[in-house]
């Protein structure tokens, strides 16, 4: 009896754990490049009315379904980004908790999802990506090149590989439309997380689903916005996440078996 609530108990507590850290992301990704919001400020405010939240609105994912996706105070409509990334990072952590159970590891790919989720959110808010959340992605790429026991010098081709892929691509476009599509901060981000991937296939595959979900991602954020200018920190994290998480794993056992 007892086996089994740990059973279940377990991965439950990961999934908590991640919500309550993409809750988190979400609160440093608006405030980490605010001129009024301090990161160190006071605790979570309406972004409409300026008010501290009630504690009642402070539970990740159930505050949203509790309030209805409304502020208690001023009634205004809180985004459903909020809840979706919550729940993202609560079903990485599981995941991650899956896959490699109570280990190192999971706690360094749980720190670089909640990475990932600030990175998302400050870029969709202030098309800009942090150099201290980029700072830790890079402790936590190289620790997984240890725990992984991959080359340096394999990681390094990687990252170089990355940056120069992603500068390429900037100056291909930038000749081709007469403007800046890439922030250099997009190349940093790319160039940092190269090394995640096992070969140069997989790098390849990388900047491929990149395309296609920029391509999705870019039309449904011109459509809503009107806005010219677009995040790509979405559509390159998905592109690395899908690819360490899911298509690393099945292109192992495949090359494996040729
Ligand atoms: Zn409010």
């Amino acid at each position: 009896m007892t086996d089994n609530v740990l059973y279940y108990l377990e991965p439950a507590l990961f999934f908590i754990i991640g919500c309550c850290l993409g809750s988190f992301a979400t609160f440093m990704g608006h405030r980490i490049f605010s001129e009024n919001l301090s990161v160190l400020g006071k605790r979570s405010i309406c972004t409409s009315c300026n008010k501290i939240l009630p504690k009642k609105a402070l539970f990740p994912l159930f505050s949203y379904i509790f309030c209805k996706g409304k502020c208690l105070m001023c009634n205004a409509k809180i985004s459903i980004r909020y809840p979706i990334i919550e729940f993202i990072a609560g079903l990485g952590s599981l995941y991650a908790f899956i896959s490699w159970g109570q280990s190192f590891k999971t706690v360094v790919i749980v720190v670089l999802i909640t990475c990932f989720m600030i990175q998302i959110v400050s870029d969709i808010e202030y098309y800009m990506a942090s150099d201290s959340v980029d700072i830790v992605m890079l402790i936590m790429v190289i620790m997984l090149g240890i725990i992984e026991h991959k080359k340096i010098l394999d990681q390094l081709i990687f990252f170089i590989g990355g940056a120069l892929f992603m500068l390429c691509c900037r100056q291909i476009v930038m000749w081709w439309i007469g403007k800046d599509p890439l922030g250099l901060g997009d190349v940093k981000v790319v160039a940092i997380l190269a090394p995640l991937a096992n070969s140069a296939l997989e790098l390849v595959i990388i900047f491929g689903l990149f395309g296609i979900f920029g391509l999705i991602f870019g039309v449904l954020w011109k459509k809503q916005t009107k806005s010219e200018i677009f995040p790509y920190l979405p559509p390159i994290l998905m592109a690395f996440s899908i690819d360490y998480f899911f298509l690393a794993k099945y292109m192992t056992f495949f090359l494996q078996k040729t």
